[in-house]
């Protein structure tokens, strides 16, 4: 809020006046000092000495980027925060294209240069060239009409196609259809030609991994196209090259879960296909004080899988999100005031956590700490009524107090349902009352609560917390012998 505040109070800081200049590589070279620190992201120069003090990650990790193309550094760490808005009034300027000696051959002047200027400028995503064995495998689409339906099929050439794999938006005229294939995406995106009603259908052939999009015509006339193909239309790419899509979901209910943390539900779009996969989170989106602000959230279901019921929200497919609300929190003070009926816009999910890991799995042990217990819910789900070789699924969750227990109440139900399933509260802040377990993660912890049900049984441990909780229990977890591949650790 501070740096938001600074950036708003006309306060020159880049020190060139609002003038915006063409930087060499050696003139950003010259300014790597923290109190002359400037850092190139996708082709674009910000001075970020005057952010120094308010970076979350502290001057040490800007630093490592000062002087240079900080493009990498900043997609590995967070890719997800919006840079051009949050570093606006810090933009010195762009990055100059650099001469190119003259090339012998004309058809290699073009390709250098245009290359080079790409990848200078960073306007465009590096993008392989596709061998042929990639090409057959890339999908393809086609589309027919009746009186008053557009059908989209999109032939994904892959056999295990599933809902979590299609994501598709139709807003305004606009439809995008995503497939996910691994660490890439292929897409269908259009301007229609003509307007559609507001909702759709997906059908998933998931064994011939054929993906029909149906559409509403909202006039019944024949169409000559079916639109203008946007930039990446008909494209496979890295998922890390597309940036994130947002859509504007309805936040239908909030309701309390401990004194600060509340389950918040959105309902997507009626013109929206998007499941969120167990394991991965989405990001949340909102307008602070002028600034774009954005954080990553995991989605949970509704409740425990105890008495399975229909999920409350029948209007349209919705998004459970459990946010611990910080007094002083600048994103979640903010969620806090949405009102019932507002909007908030939510991303397509990311995260790296894959299914078969649990498959394989016969111990199953989570170690949560406050909200990281939030990717714990839909994988309890999968793994007590999907994963049948598990013989033992334990939840240790460490807090500080009793009353910030989540879904305490749920969790002992569960345990005493399904004899597979144990939780072990831990607290680090109890009352004299509390008969229970008390203290820190620490490998005595560990070591008395992750234990393998047979000698050599295939476990899988799966952590979540604030940073130094995950990274202090990977290392207990190391130190006691357990494999780097039998851990996994949720980050963003
Ligand atoms: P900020 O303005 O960033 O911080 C203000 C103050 O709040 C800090 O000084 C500190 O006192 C406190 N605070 C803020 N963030 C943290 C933190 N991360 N740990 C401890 N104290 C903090 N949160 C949820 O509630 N539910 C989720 O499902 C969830 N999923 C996440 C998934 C991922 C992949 C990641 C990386 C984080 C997730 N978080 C989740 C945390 C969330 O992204 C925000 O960090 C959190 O909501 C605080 O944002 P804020 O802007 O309100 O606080
Ligand atoms: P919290 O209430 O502050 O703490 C929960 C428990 O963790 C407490 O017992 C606390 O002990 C302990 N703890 C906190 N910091 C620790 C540390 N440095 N080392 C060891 N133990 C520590 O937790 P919270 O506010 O809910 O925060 C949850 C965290 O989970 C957030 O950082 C959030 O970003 C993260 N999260 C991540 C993901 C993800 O990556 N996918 C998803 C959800 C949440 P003390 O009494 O000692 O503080």
């Amino acid at each position: 809020m501070d740096w938001i505040r600074l950036t708003k109070s006309g306060k020159d800081l880049t020190g060139l006046k609002g003038r915006l200049i063409e930087v060499t590589e050696d003139e950003l070279a010259k300014h790597n000092k923290k109190e002359d620190c400037w850092i190139c992201i996708r082709g674009f120069v910000y001075n970020v000495t005057p952010y120094m003090e308010y970076h979350p990650g502290g001057e040490d990790e800007l630093m490592k980027a000062a002087g240079a193309d900080g493009t990498d550094l900043f997609d590995q760490v967070h890719r997800w925060v919006n840079y051009e808005s949050m570093l606006k009034e810090c933009l010195v300027g762009r990055m100059a294209v650099k001469p190119v000696a003259a090339p012998k051959v004309l058809v290699e002047i073009s390709s250098t240069l245009s290359e080079e200027k790409k990848h200078l400028n960073g306007m465009l995503p590096e993008k392989k060239a596709l061998g042929a064995s990639a090409k057959d495998l890339t999908p393809s689409y086609d589309w027919f009409q009746t009186d008053s339906l557009i059908t989209i099929v999109i032939y994904t050439k892959q056999k295990d196609m599933n809902a979590d794999l299609v994501i598709v938006d139709c807003q305004d005229k606009r439809l995008r259809g995503e497939i996910i294939l691994g660490d890439h995406s292929y897409l269908v995106e259009v301007d229609l030609y003509h307007a559609v009603q507001e909702d759709m259908a997906v059908n998933i052939a998931e064994k011939v991994g054929k993906v029909e999009i149906i559409l509403k015509k909202k006039d019944n006339i024949h169409w000559k196209m079916l639109g203008q193909p946007l930039e990446s239309h008909n494209t496979l790419s890295k998922r890390m090259d597309r940036g994130l899509f947002y859509r504007k979901c309805e936040l239908v209910s909030k309701t309390e879960v401990t004194h600060d943390t509340r389950l918040f539900c959105l309902m997507l779009p009626k013109s929206t296909h998007l499941h969120v996969p167990t394991g991965q989170h989405v990001y949340l989106k909102q307008i602070i004080a002028g600034t774009e602000v954005v954080k990553p959230y995991t989605p949970v279901l509704p409740f425990l899988p105890l008495d399975f019921k229909e999920p409350p929200c029948h209007d349209g497919a919705c998004i459970y999100l459990m946010i611990k609300i910080y007094s002083c929190g600048l994103f979640t003070q903010a969620l806090d005031h949405l009102q019932i009926g507002d909007y908030i816009s939510v991303s397509n999910p990311e995260g790296n956590f894959k299914k078969s890991q649990v498959r394989t799995s016969e111990d199953l042990f989570l170690l949560a700490a406050g909200t990281g217990f939030t990717p714990m819910v839909k994988l309890l789900n999968f793994a007590l009524t999907e994963v049948s070789c598990l013989r033992t699924v334990k939840l240790i969750f460490f807090n500080k107090t009793e009353d910030d227990i989540l879904w305490r109440n749920q969790l002992e139900q569960l345990a005493l349902r399904d004899e597979r399933f144990e939780v072990q509260f831990i607290l680090s802040q109890p009352t004299k009352d509390w008969v229970g377990k008390q203290g820190k993660i620490s490998s005595s912890l560990l070591s008395e609560f992750v234990k393998r049900s047979r000698k050599d049984s295939k476990v899988l441990i799966c952590i979540c917390g604030p940073t130094p909780f995950t990274e202090q229990g990977v290392q207990y977890l190391k130190d006691l012998g357990y494999s780097q591949e039998e851990i996994h650790t949720f980050t963003a």
